[in-house]
């Protein structure tokens, strides 16, 4: 992997700018300039910063990556929301979605290229991790959005690519970046984490002084049927997720959301729908049931509609507040990591 010799341009602070400025002996409204530019017009390419000197621009090209992230496919789907996968400067690929809805736009993004958790259902863990994202990529793909979008979401999930607790150095500076109201000045409120429950760091999240939201992405209410999805290396016992989510709760006085992937023959037992109400109770989370989206290789299918609304019956009717998301646009690769594994196995695969 070529490792990057510069810092990022997406995700300087206007301190980090003026401080760059200085250095140069350039006048301090140059960096207010960029600032400008990166979030408000939501570009790191100097070329496009039209009240920028040339020199200048050239002087920015040479101490910063100006292009962390670029479009190489657009692939809209028949339910409105659109897929982006975009190349890094070391050409992995990653995917970010804009999902569109009557009174949002919801942008999904991407924390890793690849996951390490592997969850067998899932397409972005297939490949295994090739790198963590820098706070820049992530920022500059959140940019890129921002620019097709022409404008900020009003939702933000990290539900993309990559496992964002094992991340979490980068994705906390994005998330500073992302609510800084110097920079974007994006609501905390608005912004989901998911995980697949990374204890230690679902603590750590708790700590930080941002109220945003957390998703578990439980699928299991035991952890023998846990197992069968998700391998040993990062799945932690679920008594101790939850110990920590409840922990999160009682911090932000935020409701967690307990994401479940229905798949045929494996979570959907009345007994399953009966203890995840429970579960959900007690924690005062909300429950969003999510019909799996087949997967290439996979050797999981998504149940009939009629099994997906009984176990959803059950669920609420027990009394836990409950969501459910049907897979939308499977003709067009509509789970996380699917358009990048299509694009993967047309390219020969980066090294880690
Ligand atoms: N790594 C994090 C965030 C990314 S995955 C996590 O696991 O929470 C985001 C969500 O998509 C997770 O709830 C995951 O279980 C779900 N998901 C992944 N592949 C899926 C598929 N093929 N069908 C339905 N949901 C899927
Ligand atoms: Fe990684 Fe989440 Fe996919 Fe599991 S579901 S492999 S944690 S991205």
């Amino acid at each position: 992997m070529i490792s990057p010799q510069k810092t990022f341009l997406a995700g300087q602070s206007k301190a980090q700018i003026l401080d760059f400025f200085k250095s140069e002996n350039l006048p301090g409204f140059r960096a207010n300039q960029v600032h400008h530019w990166l979030y408000k017009q939501f570009t790191s390419a100097p070329v496009e910063m039209k009240n920028i000197p040339k020199n200048v621009q050239t002087l920015l090209n040479e101490n910063f990556i100006t292009s962390a992230t670029r479009v190489i496919e657009t692939q809209p789907a028949h339910d409105g929301t659109t897929k982006v996968l975009l190349e890094l400067y070391d050409h992995n690929t990653i995917e970010a979605v804009l999902i569109p809805a009557p009174d949002r736009m919801t942008f999904c993004i991407s924390s890793q290229v690849g996951c390490p958790v592997r969850c067998r259902f899932c397409a972005s863990g297939a490949q295994g991790l090739t790198r963590n994202l820098t706070a820049g990529e992530i920022i500059s793909q959140f940019m890129t959005l921002c620019k097709i979008h022409g404008g900020l979401p009003t939702n933000l999930v990290f539900m993309g690519i990559g496992e964002p607790l094992l991340n979490f150095e980068a994705v906390r500076v994005t998330v500073e970046c992302l609510t800084d109201p110097d920079a974007f000045g994006f609501s905390p409120r608005r912004i989901t984490i998911s995980t697949s429950g990374i204890t230690e760091n679902i603590y750590k999240l708790a700590e930080m002084d941002k109220p945003f939201y957390l998703a578990l992405s439980l699928h299991a209410v035991n952890d023998t049927t846990r197992a069968k999805l998700i391998p040993d290396a990062y799945r932690q016992p679920i008594a101790e997720i939850l110990k920590a989510c409840d922990h999160f709760t009682q911090q932000h006085n935020r409701l967690v959301t307990l994401e479940y992937t229905l798949i045929e023959g494996v979570n959907h037992s009345d007994a399953d729908a009966r203890k995840l109400a429970q579960i959900a109770i007690k924690l005062r989370a909300k429950v969003n049931v999510i019909a799996y989206n087949t997967v290439e290789n996979s050797p999981f299918k998504c149940p009939s509609v009629a099994t997906i609304h009984h176990f959803c019956d059950i669920v609420s009717n027990a009394g836990a507040i409950l969501t459910l998301r049907m897979s939308k646009g499977a003709d067009q690769s509509a789970a996380c990591g699917q358009l990048r594994s299509r694009h993967l196995s047309n390219t020969t695969p980066k090294e880690n």
